[in-house]
């Protein structure tokens, strides 16, 4: 790749949805440097990776050697285990531990430092760390399971809430199987979507308001109760809800949260709590009003989405129009392609009009809220796509912004000839163009040419109509450009088809009104309020 920022966010991403570390190789010093940024992502989002750095020479640090840096120290504050190889008969112990600590209890990264002299000795080859590395599936105490299902069937509003976790450990099926047992209502987190398809008549990711608020036992699996879960907190939350953790290593502030707390591997846990649910038995007639109410809701949201999407304006395109022609595009690909999506409105408009159709199909700034990671996360994706199957398409929808942080990565799809569609958001800057009036009576004067902005351009604020597709076009990719609803219905066509048939990338330049978009899209919450000057 070309850069380690985001080979790093390729290596987190690739941990994701493989469900086994991927391995990321640095240079030293500022190459480890710049591998923190994917260490830190996969961190925060609790993903396996191995960080693998060659450093300056042992015992010669304060010197002021080539690239020197205490490296080990630098990434210790991100990795479960973080170490150097004292000398080469001990890099296979080394490497066993950080493995296993990448993938034991919650997942994270590792780091091994491998100092120069390191690499100039011979090793005699030791296999002793070939012993399994990842762990076996953790069972729940069967008195845990019990007592969870004991309070399950107290419940007059149950709601099943699936996390990443959840998608990482592969529960699908047991979800499934529960939900479509006994008629049991599943939220799932962005990532945490599509262990039961959106569509699918119990998937209730459109009333997600209402079943959060109202819920009074919700089962939570592999999903931390942080602010993506608005902390499991009134009034998001209702005040005297009951939940039941699923966790492979909870924290003890979500512990305690939680009125019962299942420890073990999400898929394993799932799996024990059916058992337990029929052996117990169970009546959900209680849940149909509930279940009832929740569906209406979802119903009525998928209703009024349809409405604004086919009500979109076909030209200057917006949002609506633009994300509605792909989401038409891809409903019946098979397989369901893998989306990546980033950008404040970008990510927010992803969110909302492309449904999640398999687990582990969607990716998007996660817990830290990371922009600039799609170009790695495509690479990876694309990547573990193409060896899987060849015929899984992976979509990349970049805001403009989030476009730029690692748009090189652009030459590594071609390279690969990797099965990839990136559509640039391009709305001329961050959260929109430059609105002041002087900025749009120039970039007015050119129509939708490059360039033209005002004189001291808003620093939120973009070259107007940059051509992105010609930065593909130049690396030999498929650049296509797209201003109206057919416009972009023919690119899309043509860029499905290039990537698969012809095994050659593709990147629309999807030029969007630049009015919309507002300010912080679904987080503008968090902005402090508007200063009274
Ligand atoms: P989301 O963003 O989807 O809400 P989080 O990243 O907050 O999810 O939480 C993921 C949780 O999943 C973490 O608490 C982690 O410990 C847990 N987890 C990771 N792997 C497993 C697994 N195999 N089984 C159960 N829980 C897991
Ligand atoms: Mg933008």
């Amino acid at each position: 790749m070309r850069n380690e920022q985001a080979a790093g966010y390729a290596a987190a991403a690739a941990g994701f949805l493989s469900g086994a570390p991927a391995a990321l190789l640095t240079v030293s010093g500022p190459g480890a440097i710049h591998a923190i940024a994917g260490v830190s992502h996969a961190a925060t989002n609790c993903w396996p990776m191995l960080l693998l750095s060659g450093s300056a020479e042992v015992g010669e640090l304060g010197k002021g050697a080539f690239q020197e840096l205490d490296q080990v120290a630098a990434l210790r504050p991100f990795c479960k285990y973080a170490a150097s190889v004292p000398s080469v008969g001990d890099v296979g112990r080394v490497l066993a531990q950080a493995l296993r600590a990448t993938a034991m209890g919650r997942p994270g990264p590792a780091y091994v430092d491998l100092p120069t002299n390191m690499l100039l000795s011979r090793a005699t080859p030791s296999f002793s760390f070939l012993h399994p590395l990842i762990p076996e599936r953790v069972r729940a105490p069967a008195a845990s399971v019990a007592a969870a299902v004991a309070l399950l069937k107290t419940a007059q509003r149950p709601l099943l809430i699936t996390g990443k976790g959840a998608a990482y450990s592969g529960a699908e099926k047991e979800v499934q199987q529960l939900s479509n047992r006994f008629g049991l209502p599943v939220l799932g987190t962005s990532m945490g979507r599509g262990l039961l398809p959106d569509g699918h008549p119990l998937c209730v990711n459109a009333a997600r308001s209402t079943a959060l608020a109202k819920s009074d036992v919700a089962i939570v699996v592999g999903a931390r109760l942080n602010w993506m879960l608005h902390f499991a907190e009134p009034p998001r939350w209702a005040p005297d809800v009951r939940i039941i953790l699923v966790d492979a290593q909870p924290s003890e502030r979500d512990a305690s949260v939680a009125a019962a707390t299942l420890m073990g591997d999400a898929r394993v846990v799932m799996g024990q709590l059916l058992q337990e649910v029929l052996a117990q038995g169970l009546n959900p007639s209680a849940w149909r009003p509930w279940v009832q109410q929740l569906t209406t809701k979802a119903h009525a949201a998928t209703q009024s989405l349809a409405r604004r999407l086919s009500s979109a304006p076909s030209s200057p395109l917006e949002y609506y129009g633009a994300l509605g022609v792909l989401r038409h595009a891809l409903q019946n690909l098979m397989p369901a392609p893998l989306v990546i999506s980033e950008g404040a409105n970008t990510m927010d408009m992803a969110r909302l009009i492309l449904p999640v159709r398999a687990p582990r199909t969607r990716l998007d700034a996660g817990t830290w809220g990371t922009m600039g990671v799609g170009l790695g996360f495509a690479v990876a994706a694309a990547a573990t796509a193409h060896s899987s199957n060849p015929q899984q398409l992976v979509v990349a929808v970049e805001g403009d912004s989030a476009f730029g942080f690692s748009g090189m990565e652009l030459e590594t799809l071609v390279r690969y000839r990797l099965p990839m569609v990136v559509l640039v958001m391009n709305n001329a800057g961050i959260y929109g163009g430059d609105r002041r009036p002087d900025a749009l009576a120039v970039a007015a004067q050119r129509g939708m040419q490059a360039g033209g902005f005002a004189s001291d351009p808003s620093p939120t604020a973009f070259v107007p109509y940059a051509r992105h597709d010609q930065v593909m076009s130049a690396f030999g990719g498929k650049g296509l450009r797209a201003t109206s609803v057919p416009e972009l219905q023919d690119a899309i066509a043509a860029a499905i088809h290039s990537a698969l048939q012809d095994k050659v990338p593709a990147l629309i330049d999807v030029i969007l009104d630049p009015m919309a978009g507002v300010e912080s899209g679904n987080v503008h919450s968090f902005n402090a309020p508007k200063a009274k000057l």
